[in-house]
C-alpha cells in the first residue's frame, strides 16, 4: 500500500470526460471521498461509451443518449461538477492550478489526467485536408460522416487494425461498395497472430469487402476540395465517394509534456497510476505503465476502467498496485471475437473448435498460455480469461481436443 491519501476536503481534478475520467470521479465517491471532485472534458456530450462509434452507432441501431455512461443527474447526485466544452490548457505544477479554455484558473491538491488519444491524421501532402476524409473517433466524427453511408457509395478504408476492420463491416452491412487497404502484409498484424488475420479475411471477402493487403495509399485526389480517386502504392487507382482513416491513434500527452512530466509512449505512471509528480495522476489510454518488463499503453476499455479505478484507490490511500488484466472485444458482421491476455512475445498457437462455428486460438510462449483469441465463443473466453488472471496454462493436446470439457481445463495446470 502506498500511504497517498488525501484529506477529506482535497479538490480533485479531472482532466478528460471519457471512460477514464468518468471511472475515476464515479470511484472516488463510491470510496467516500467528499471533498470536491470536477470532471473537465473538451467535448460537448457527457461521458459516453466509444466502442459503439464504429459498430452499433455508425449502423444507427442505437441512440446518441444509449452511449452516455450515465445521465446528467448521475454527476449532480453525486457532487461531481462536469465542465463540459472546456479545454484544459496548460498545467502550473508549482502552484497546483489549471488553466481553462474559459479563462478560468483551477486549483487542485490531485490532478488526473484522462486525455485519451486522437487519431492519426493523413497529411495535407496526401490529400488528408480534402472532402470526405473521415475519422472514427468522437461522436461528433460519426455524426458528421453518417450523411455518407449511401447504398452504393463507394468507400475507401485506410488501415486494417479493429477500428478499420468495424468501420468496413458496418460500411458493408449498409450497402456500400467497399475497399480496405492495409499497407503491413497482413490486416490485424500488429494485434494478432496469422490465423485471426486469415479468419477476419475469409470473413469479409465473404461478405463482399475488397481487401488488399501490403498496399499503402500513395495519395488521395480530388476536385474542388473533394476526394474523388485514391492512388495506391502499388500504382494502382480507386475511385472513392469518401475514405475512413483508421490509422492508429497518438496519446494525448501534450498538457503533460508542456508541465514538465516524463512522457514515454504515452504519460509515463508508476504501478499506483502516479505521474512523475506524485500529485498529477494518469489512467487510460494517454497512460503507459509498468508491464512485465516494459512499458505499455493499451487502448481498450477494461484498462481505461481498471486503470481509473486504481488511481481513484492511490487518492484513497488504498493502492496495492495496478495490475493490468487486459480484455478486448470486436464486432464485425456476425462475429463477435472475444481477447483475453496480450499475445506479444508468443511462439506458438494452438487451434480449439467450438460449439456452433466457434472457434479460438490460443497464443503460448512455451508452456506459458499468454492470450485467446475466441470467435463466437464466449464460454472459451470466460474460462481462457479466468485461466490467464490466475496464472494456468493448460495443456496445448487438452486445449487443442475438442472434447475436452472447457471447465476441467480451470483445474488442469502445465
Ligand atoms: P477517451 O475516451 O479518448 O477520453 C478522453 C477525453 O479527454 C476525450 O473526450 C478528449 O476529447 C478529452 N480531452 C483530451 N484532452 C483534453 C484537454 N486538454 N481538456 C479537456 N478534455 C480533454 N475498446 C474496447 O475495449 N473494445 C472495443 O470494441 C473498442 N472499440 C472502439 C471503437 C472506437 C471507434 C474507438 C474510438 C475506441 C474503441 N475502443 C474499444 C477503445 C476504447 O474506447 C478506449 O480505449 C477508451 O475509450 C479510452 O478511454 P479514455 O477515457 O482513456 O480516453
Amino acid at each position: 500500500m502506498v500511504d497517498d491519501r488525501v484529506e477529506e476536503t482535497a479538490r480533485i481534478v479531472v482532466v478528460g470526460a471519457g471512460q477514464a475520467g468518468f471511472s475515476v470521479c464515479a470511484k472516488l465517491r463510491e470510496l467516500g471521498h467528499p471533498g470536491p471532485i470536477t470532471l473537465i472534458g473538451n467535448e460537448s456530450h457527457p461521458p459516453y461509451q466509444r466502442p459503439p462509434l464504429s459498430k452499433g452507432y455508425l449502423l444507427g441501431e442505437t441512440t446518441e443518449e444509449r452511449l452516455y455512461l450515465r445521465p446528467l443527474n448521475f454527476y449532480e447526485e453525486r457532487g461531481i461538477d462536469l465542465k463540459l466544452s472546456t479545454d484544459v490548457q496548460r498545467i502550473d505544477r508549482s502552484a497546483h492550478e489549471i488553466m481553462l479554455s474559459d479563462g478560468l484558473r483551477l486549483g487542485y491538491e490531485r490532478l488526473v489526467l484522462a486525455t485519451g488519444a486522437r487519431p492519426r491524421r493523413l497529411p495535407a501532402q496526401m490529400g488528408g485536408d480534402l472532402d470526405g476524409v473521415c475519422y472514427v473517433r468522437n461522436l461528433a466524427d460519426i455524426n458528421s460522416m453518417s450523411h455518407r453511408f449511401r447504398n452504393g457509395q463507394q468507400v475507401l478504408v485506410v488501415g486494417g487494425g479493429y477500428i478499420g476492420l468495424e468501420a468496413a463491416a458496418v460500411s458493408a452491412k449498409l450497402g456500400l461498395n467497399v475497399t480496405l487497404i492495409e499497407a503491413t502484409p497482413r490486416i490485424l498484424q500488429r494485434v494478432a497472430s496469422p490465423e485471426t488475420s486469415n479468419y477476419f479475411r475469409a470473413l469479409h471477402a465473404g461478405h463482399g469487402v475488397k481487401l488488399i493487403e501490403g498496399v499503402g495509399l500513395k495519395i488521395l485526389r480530388g476536385d474542388n476540395g473533394r476526394i474523388k480517386v485514391a492512388e495506391l502504392a502499388d500504382g494502382s487507382v480507386v475511385p472513392v465517394d469518401f475514405v475512413i482513416v483508421g490509422i492508429g491513434v497518438h496519446p494525448n500527452v501534450e498538457l503533460a509534456e508542456q508541465a514538465g512530466l516524463e512522457v514515454d509512449n504515452g504519460i509515463a505512471v508508476d504501478v499506483h497510476c502516479r505521474t512523475s509528480d506524485p500529485a498529477i495522476l494518469a489512467a487510460g489510454d494517454c497512460a503507459s505503465f509498468p508491464w512485465r518488463a516494459e512499458r505499455i499503453r493499451l487502448e481498450s476499455v477494461g484498462n481505461a476502467i481498471d486503470q481509473a479505478e486504481a488511481v481513484a484507490r492511490t487518492i484513497m490511500g488504498l493502492s496495492s498496485g495496478y495490475q493490468a488484466k487486459p480484455w478486448f472485444w470486436s464486432d464485425q458482421f456476425d462475429v463477435k471475437l472475444q481477447i483475453a491476455g496480450l499475445s506479444s512475445g508468443y511462439d506458438s498457437i494452438v487451434t480449439r473448435a467450438g460449439a456452433s462455428n466457434g472457434i479460438s486460438f490460443w497464443y503460448y510462449l512455451g508452456d506459458q498460455l499468454l492470450a485467446v483469441d475466441a470467435m463466437n465463443d464466449p464460454r472459451v473466453y470466460m474460462v481462457a480469461k479466468r485461466l490467464i488472471e490466475a496464472g494456468q496454462s493448460p495443456v496445448a493436446d487438452l486445449v487443442a481436443n475438442f472434447a475436452t470439457d472447457l471447465k476441467s481445463l480451470l483445474g488442469a495446470k502445465n
